[in-house]
């Protein structure tokens, strides 16, 4: 038996199940298509000098060579970095470095990125790169340079494989500070995919809308390895999120299942021609990696025929789902919690300064243990021993709370709760309710620095297209609703906010712009 995320029993089982649908390069694959080009693409990296072990980089947005280089790298036990395509030189160089990347695959442009002129530009500084694949005659180049490397080759090195052996890098969002390079071995993955499909009831009959991109976990995991692990098939509407091209493959396709953070289903759900789409084929999909609105989840449900949607949460360290709705939960449960824990995970919910942990229904810092957690951040031990504990237990940074019934909600990061003259405030307790205002598309609060109380609560609003609204609005509509301290001091009107490329909201960078406006 190998590893190499175990693609082959898929293949054996199902070899001719649509595996892969990528609508914006017009290609199919089925799962044993599929197989052979990862072979392929395997044998080019042995003959191109690769090694167990050695760092492969991936520099695209969503394409099919995205996801045949993951398990050609996996299949010889390389260890694929995945690469933001938001990045630029100076994040490139340092991933570059920071991994000491041996080779990497890069497409030639994206959007108003020309990665080829930035790779170019930085490639003398990074020490370690020996060879660059751009997505172009490079990459026919590298599956022609395979057919010197014999089957019996391939599969001597599959066989050293194991299952704790580091196979991924994922640099974190970046949502909080600078990147770290969470190095994730086959078993984490694989397992994690695996029971997120299980969750999903996934079989060979589901067909997956996968928006989301594949440099992060919530497309690379929970997208193609809980498909791959369950003979489903993954559609890729598009290099870069559009709303219209996501429902528009729902519809073409037929897909049983759809994912996207909160602010992708918002802008789906807001396309004015919403109702011409037939989504009827959908039973399921995931929402995960920010809060996701009580409001939200339920047109979710209502008005895109998804009953069975899913929230995940989790981390890029943690593989990345810790907790996940279940299927049939009651309802309130699915549109209030982020689920129950995931099997054979364990949850603790501490004091984030006792460390101990607190009685059921207080919050406190979310801790997880099991098979999902991370080997470590890649070369960086002082990182890894301030999340990781001596027992095993990941330190989340999240803040949550467990119910009588196992229901866990999230209901902050630490490090965003404000604190207002010593009272604790979280932010997303204020967004849930200003979320219910009727002209409110979308809203983010903050603390800002308050020469009185320490800090003040600010609120970025996004209005409904078309609607006028004031700060008196908002003020009025908080009297007599929410305590007075939770009342925000700053109200913004924006059209949108800053957001990472997974398509969350950056409050680190809301906080940088806040501070300078307000001088
Ligand atoms: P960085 O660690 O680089 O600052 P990040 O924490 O956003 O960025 P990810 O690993 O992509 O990087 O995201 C994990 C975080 O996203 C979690 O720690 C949590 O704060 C948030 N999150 C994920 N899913 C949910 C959810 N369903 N509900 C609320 N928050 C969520
Ligand atoms: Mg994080």
């Amino acid at each position: 038996e190998t590893i190499g995320y175990n693609l082959k029993n898929t293949v054996k089982k199902y070899p001719n199940q649509t595996a892969l649908i990528v609508v914006h390069q017009n290609i199919q694959f089925t799962y044993q298509q599929f197989w052979d080009y990862t072979t392929q693409i395997a044998k080019g990296l042995v003959a191109a000098g690769i090694q167990k072990g050695d760092r492969v980089g991936i520099w695209a947005p969503n394409c099919y060579e995205w996801v045949v280089i993951q398990y050609a790298t996996a299949r010889i036990g390389a260890i694929l970095v995945n690469l933001n395509p938001a990045y630029r030189s100076q994040d490139l160089l340092y991933v570059l470095n920071q991994s000491k990347m041996k080779l990497i695959v890069s497409a030639l442009k994206f959007k108003t990125s020309n990665y080829k002129q930035m790779l170019t530009k930085v490639k003398r500084k990074a020490e370690y790169l020996e060879q660059t694949v751009f997505l172009d005659q490079d990459w026919e180049n590298l599956k022609k340079q395979g057919e010197s490397i014999s089957e019996q080759e391939l599969e001597q090195i599959e066989a050293t494989i194991q299952f704790d052996e580091p196979i991924n890098i994922q640099y974190t969002s970046g949502t909080t500070g600078f990147p770290k390079g969470v190095t994730l071995s086959h078993h984490n993955v694989l397992n994690n995919g695996y029971f997120i499909g299980e969750r999903l009831r996934y079989t060979n009959q589901d067909i997956v809308c996968i928006p989301v991109p594949f440099f992060h976990c919530f497309g690379m995991v929970i997208g193609n390895m809980a498909c791959t692990t369950h003979g489903s098939t993954m559609v890729i509407p598009g290099d870069n999120f559009n709303p219209a091209d996501a429902l528009q493959a729902v519809q073409t396709y037929k897909c049983t299942s759809l994912y996207g953070v909160p602010t992708m289903f918002i802008a789906e759900l807001q396309l004015p021609n919403f109702a011409d789409y037939d989504l009827t084929s959908l039973r399921t999909g995931v929402m995960a990696g920010s809060p996701c609105p009580i409001e939200v989840m339920k047109q979710v449900q209502s008005k895109m025929y998804m009953k069975e949607v899913s929230i995940c949460y989790g981390m890029t360290e943690t593989s990345p789902v810790s907790t996940q709705t279940k299927i049939g939960a009651p309802l309130d449960k699915q549109v209030q919690t982020v689920g129950t824990i995931q099997d054979h995970l364990e949850i603790k919910i501490i004091d984030p300064v006792t460390k101990q942990i607190v009685p059921r229904g207080v919050p406190g810092e979310l801790c997880v243990r099991g098979y999902s957690v991370m080997l470590k951040y890649w070369d960086n031990p002082e990182a890894t021993a301030a999340v990781i504990d001596d027992a095993r237990w990941m330190h989340t940074g999240d803040i949550g709370v467990i119910d009588e019934d196992g229901y866990v909600s999230i209901t902050g990061r630490i490090k965003d709760i404000i604190i207002r003259g010593g009272e604790n405030v979280s932010p997303r307790e204020i967004e849930e309710f200003l979320y219910t205002h009727k002209s409110v598309e979308d809203v983010q609060v903050i603390g800002v620095p308050d020469p009185k109380y320490g800090e003040a609560i600010m609120a970025w609003i996004k209005p409904i297209a078309g609607c006028k609204v004031t700060e008196d609005d908002f003020i009025n509509f908080c009297k007599d609703q929410i305590a007075h301290y939770k009342v925000p001091k700053y109200w913004k009107f924006v059209d949108g906010f800053p957001m990472t490329i997974s398509g969350k909201v950056r409050k680190v960078e809301m906080r940088e712009i806040a501070v300078k406006e307000l001088g």
